[in-house]
C-alpha cells in the first residue's frame, strides 16, 4: 500500500497544502493499493515559483552543463529500473514486455536530447543579423495515465536540454510511478527548482498551469478535448503550446502484402499498450479483393494472444487503466455492434477468468464503414476495425478521411509502392512493415492530432524562442 501524500517543489519533497484525496485501484483486480493527496492552486504557484527562481541561473547554462545534467538524469532513471517496470506493471496494468521496453525507451529519449543538444547549433548568423534561439521559460507539463514515464523523461529532458525549467502534472492515476522517477529525480541532485512535479486533477493544477502569467509554454500530452481547453485558456496569456492528442490511425494492407508479416505488425500495433496507446493503428483498410483471407489470418492469430495479468510474461494484452476506461470500451463495442458492424473475434464483456480486473476482449470487427462511430472516434482500447478498400487512392482517401492525423501503417513486399502511399497520408508519422522507435525523429500529429512535434532537435526547438540583432 503506497500512500503518497507530498509534491517534488524546489528540490524537496514538500507536504501538500491541498487536501483531497484519491484512491488509487489496482486495474487488474479493483483493489485498493494506495492513495495519493492532490495539490491545489496554492501547491502550483509554489512549484511555479521555484521553476521561475531557478529558471534565472539555469537559462544561463552552457550546453555541456544541460548534457551533464540531461547524463545524471539519465543515469538515476536507469538505476531505478525495475521499479519503474513494477509500478507500470502493478498501477497502469501494463504488460511487463511493453513496462520493460517503455522504461528503456524513456531512459533513452534523455540522452536523445542530450545528443541533439550537443549537436545544436543556439546562433546564427543571418545577412546583418545575428539570430540566436533562447529558452522561452518556466514550461508546464500536462501528461496522460497511459505511458506515464516515457512523458516525463521525454518532456523533461528536451526542456532542460533547451535551459527552460519545469512543473509536471502527471495524471493523478500514476502517482505510484511518478513517486519512483520523483526518488530518482532527487537522487540526480540536480539543481533545486529545475524540475518541480504537483500531483493533483486537471480542473485544478492543470487549470491554474495553463492560466498562470509565469508559465511561458505548455506540453501537453492527453485528448483533444483537453487538448482544446488548455489551448484556449493558455492563449489568454499567449503561452506557447505544444498538444500531443488522440488518434485513430490507419493501417493500410497493401494487395501485395505477405500475411505472415502483415497480420504481427497489424496486431502489435493496433493493439499497442493494451490498446491505450494514441498510435494505435485502429482502423485495418485492406483489399476488397483480399478481405476473407486477411479476416481469417487476423482471427486466427488474435486467438493466440494471451490477456491476462500484466506481470506474467507471456501477457500480450493487461487491462484497462479504470474502470470507467473499461466501460468506455465496452460502450464502443456495443455501438459498432448497433450501428451494423460485425464482431469476428472478442465482443463485449471480461475474457473467462478474469472478471475482477478491466479485462476487454481484444476484439475485431468486419463489415465496417469509415463512416460508423468505432471507425471515427478513439476508442483507447484493444478494438480493430476491417474496412475494405478497392483501390490504392480509395485506401489513401479512407485513411484520409478522419478528424485525426497522427500516424499511419502500411504493409506491402514493395516498399517503394508503400513509401508512395506513406507520402500521401496526412498524419505525422507513418510506419512501413514494422514499428521502429525513433527518438530522434519528430512526434506529433495533424489537425486533431495535436499541435507541434517532440523528440530530439524538434522537441528542444519547441522551448525555444527566437531573437534577431542587427
Ligand atoms: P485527459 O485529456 O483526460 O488527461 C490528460 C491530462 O490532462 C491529465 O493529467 C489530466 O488530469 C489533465 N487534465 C484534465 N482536464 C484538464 C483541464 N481542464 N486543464 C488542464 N489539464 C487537464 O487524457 P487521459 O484520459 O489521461 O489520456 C487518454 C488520452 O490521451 C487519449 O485521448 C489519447 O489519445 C491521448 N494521448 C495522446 C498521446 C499523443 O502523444 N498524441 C499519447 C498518449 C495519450
Amino acid at each position: 500500500m503506497k500512500h503518497i501524500t507530498q509534491h517534488y517543489i524546489n528540490g524537496t519533497f514538500t507536504d501538500s497544502i491541498g487536501q483531497e484525496k484519491f484512491e488509487l485501484l489496482s486495474p487488474s483486480t479493483n483493489e485498493v493499493i494506495g492513495s495519493v493527496v492532490l495539490g491545489n492552486e496554492e501547491d502550483t504557484r509554489r512549484a511555479i515559483a521555484a521553476a521561475k527562481q531557478a529558471f534565472q541561473s539555469y537559462s544561463q547554462s552552457t550546453k555541456e552543463e544541460r548534457a551533464a545534467y540531461l547524463q545524471r538524469f539519465h543515469d538515476a532513471i536507469m538505476a531505478r529500473q525495475d521499479d519503474h517496470v513494477e509500478a507500470f506493471v502493478t498501477e497502469y496494468g501494463g504488460p511487463i514486455q511493453m513496462a520493460q521496453f517503455l522504461v528503456k525507451a524513456s531512459a533513452d529519449a534523455i540522452l536523445s536530447a542530450k545528443e541533439s543538444l550537443l549537436n545544436m547549433a543556439f546562433t546564427e548568423k543571418v545577412g546583418e543579423a545575428e539570430v540566436s534561439r533562447n529558452p522561452i521559460g518556466v514550461a508546464a507539463h500536462i501528461t496522460p495515465w497511459n505511458a506515464n514515464i516515457i512523458y516525463f523523461c521525454n518532456k523533461t529532458a528536451t526542456a532542460l536540454a533547451a535551459g527552460c525549467t519545469v512543473v509536471t502534472k502527471p495524471s493523478e492515476m500514476s502517482a505510484i510511478q511518478t513517486q519512483v522517477i520523483m526518488e530518482c529525480v532527487h537522487a540526480a541532485g540536480l539543481p533545486a527548482g529545475l524540475i518541480n512535479m504537483v500531483n493533483g486533477r486537471g480542473d485544478v493544477v492543470g487549470v491554474e498551469l495553463s492560466q498562470n502569467p509565469d508559465i511561458a509554454k505548455i506540453s501537453f500530452t492527453g485528448s483533444t478535448a483537453v487538448g482544446k481547453s488548455i489551448a484556449a485558456l493558455s492563449a489568454q496569456t499567449m503561452k506557447r503550446v505544444t498538444l500531443e492528442l488522440g488518434g485513430k490511425s490507419a493501417h493500410i494492407v497493401l494487395d501485395d502484402a505477405d500475411l505472415n508479416k502483415a497480420v504481427p505488425f497489424i496486431l502489435a500495433t493496433g493493439f499497442l499498450n493494451s490498446g491505450q496507446a494514441c498510435i494505435a493503428g485502429t482502423r485495418i483498410l485492406v483489399p476488397a479483393s483480399r478481405q476473407n483471407e486477411i479476416t481469417t489470418a487476423l482471427k486466427q492469430a488474435i486467438d493466440q494472444i494471451k490477456v491476462g495479468m500484466p506481470h506474467e510474461n507471456d501477457t500480450a494484452i493487461g487491462p484497462m487503466i479504470s474502470q470507467k476506461q473499461y466501460q468506455r470500451v465496452q460502450d464502443y463495442i456495443q455501438k459498432g455492434i448497433d450501428e451494423g458492424a460485425k464482431v469476428i473475434a472478442g465482443g463485449a464483456g471480461h475474457p473467462d477468468g478474469l472478471e475482477a480486473g478491466n479485462f476487454v476482449k481484444p476484439t475485431i470487427f468486419v463489415d465496417v464503414t469509415n463512416q460508423m462511430t468505432i471507425a471515427r472516434e478513439e476508442i483507447f482500447g484493444p478494438v480493430l476495425c476491417v474496412i475494405p478498400y478497392k483501390t490504392d487512392d480509395e485506401a489513401i482517401a479512407i485513411a484520409n478521411d478522419s478528424p485525426y492525423g497522427l500516424a499511419g501503417y502500411v504493409s506491402s513486399e514493395n516498399r517503394q509502392r508503400a513509401k508512395h502511399i506513406a507520402d500521401q497520408l496526412d498524419t505525422g508519422m507513418v510506419s512501413i512493415n514494422t514499428f521502429v522507435h525513433t527518438p530522434f525523429a519528430p512526434f506529433g500529429g495533424t489537425r486533431q492530432s495535436g499541435l507541434g512535434r517532440e523528440n530530439g532537435m524538434y522537441g528542444i526547438g519547441a522551448y525555444l524562442e527566437y531573437k534577431t540583432i542587427a
